[in-house]
């Protein structure tokens, strides 16, 4: 009897064993499977990483393409992601910016942005992300993450496992214990919810339209963000002959736009994009994302650590959002790999708490600009637009000032992290 109980102790105990990790990320967006990829590289096949999300058996469908600055790419090149899409990324060459109502015959362009963040590094390349998913879970597969297409359980409390582990429940009941888990579930984060950490922040009332034109003549690479008194409107350069399109309309605005059929979509895209890249056609989904500024009042918990859209949100404005939530990806992967190289625990609040340091003023600053813009532009006021049209008129003529803008925007700035810098942790 005795060895019975014995045998079914042992076999609970190997069963434990079996199901705990080091990391669970819970989230396959592109900053979850980042930060697998990196630990996994960082710290080898003795250090488990888990990804759980429910998304990973479905096809996904996102029809945006994102602005990977020159930092991003470089931690892409770190992690041997960046080889897969290059083919397909489009370097911004020139950024221009006008200022103008949409009844205006010209916009006059005041602020242009060319040249490289670093000698023959552009300062963004435009990126769909579609593939650039597909290249992350690839390279996740590749390197021994597992994958599991399954959400932490909306009902899961959060316990603590002798003080070492947390107990995590994934949806069918399942559980793993991890020394960390890691919140990357998007801007709705459940997981940060449960772990009843607040968030900061407010809705805009816009929302901003997303679909893909390809046009008679070639971009040259050019970006450009037309300040429009309801929102800025982007043309984002994509490969063969196409741009993405950012368009920042009031919610009520860009829900009438989206349902309209396709030739009166087409007329409102037109009056807005003009006719100087000659015809366009729309060749991809439309689809309209609510924008809002949310920043978690804490970016840890016990075991817990929030990175990307799960742990702040930004106005699409400045095109940051998820190069953000890559510096997350980087400064987190540096402390747990810097932590675990030491014998220390990875999910130990003294490791966390360095993470937090190094990422929370950098995104309150950010955040805080990107509202600032915001602001400034999305508004009809005469006087505001004189006064940041002479703003823009003089950032024009001051070539350093514009470098610096250029090199911050690229995330050259500041206590960058060594993924971020293209060296291997
Ligand atoms: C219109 C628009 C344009 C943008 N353009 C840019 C740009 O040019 N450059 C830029 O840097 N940023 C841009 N952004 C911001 C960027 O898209 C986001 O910051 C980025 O997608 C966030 O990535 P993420 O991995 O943190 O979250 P997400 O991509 O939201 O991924 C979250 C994942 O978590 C999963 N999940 C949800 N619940 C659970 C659960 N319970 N358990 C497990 N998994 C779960 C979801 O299925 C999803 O796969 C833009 C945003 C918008 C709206």
């Amino acid at each position: 009897m005795a060895e019975e109980t014995n045998l079914a102790l042992a076999q609970a105990q190997d069963q434990e064993a079996d199901d705990r990790v080091d990391v669970l990320i819970g989230g396959a967006g592109v900053a979850g499977l980042a930060l697998a990829v990196a630990l996994r590289q960082g710290l080898g096949a003795g250090f488990a990483v888990t990804v759980a999300d429910p998304a990973l058996d479905k096809s996904p469908n996102d029809p945006r393409a994102s602005a990977i600055v020159a930092a991003a790419q470089r931690l892409f090149e770190a992690i041997g992601v960046w080889e897969r899409v290059a083919g397909e990324a489009q370097p911004i060459l020139d950024m221009v910016v006008t200022d103008s109502r949409l009844t205006d015959a010209v916009r006059p362009v005041f602020l242009t942005f060319d040249g490289d963040a670093e000698p023959g590094q552009p300062f963004a390349h435009m990126v769909e992300n579609g593939p650039l998913h597909a290249a992350l879970l690839a390279r996740a597969r590749e390197i021994g993450v597992v994958l599991r297409p399954a959400g932490i359980a909306e009902s899961s409390a959060l316990s603590a496992f002798g003080g070492q582990d947390l107990s995590v429940a994934l949806a069918g009941g399942e559980r793993l214990r991890a020394r960390l888990l890691v919140a990357a579930d998007g801007a709705r984060s459940g997981i940060r919810e449960r772990a009843g950490i607040p968030t900061r922040g407010w809705n805009y009332g816009q929302s901003a339209i997303v679909t893909t034109v390809a046009h008679e003549r070639g971009h040259g690479g050019r970006a450009e963000e037309h300040f429009l008194p309801a929102g800025p409107f982007a043309i984002l350069p994509l490969r063969h002959c196409r741009s993405s399109i950012v368009w920042t309309e009031h919610t009520a605005e860009a829900e009438r736009i989206l349902a309209l059929p396709e030739p009166d979509f087409h007329a409102e895209l037109e009056r807005r994009f003009g006719l100087h890249l000659g015809e366009i056609a729309v060749v991809g989904p439309r689809r309209a994302y609510p924008i809002g500024l949310w920043i978690a009042r804490a970016f840890i918990g016990a075991r817990l650590a929030l990175v990307g859209d799960a742990a702040h949100v930004i106005h699409p404005i400045a095109g940051q959002g998820l190069n953000m939530g890559l510096k997350d990806v980087a400064a987190l992967a540096e402390t747990i790999v810097d932590a675990a190289r030491l014998g220390l625990d990875p999910g130990a609040a003294a490791v966390l708490e360095r993470y937090q340091r190094w990422r929370r003023f950098d995104t309150m600053a950010m955040g805080v600009a990107t509202d600032g813009l915001n602001r400034l532009f999305s508004n009809r006021s005469d006087v505001l637009r004189l006064a940041r049209d002479v703003g823009l008129g003089l950032v024009d003529r001051l070539p350093e000032l514009k470098q610096l803008f250029i090199r911050e925007a690229a995330g050259l700035v500041g206590e960058v992290p060594r993924l971020l810098k293209g060296e291997a942790l």
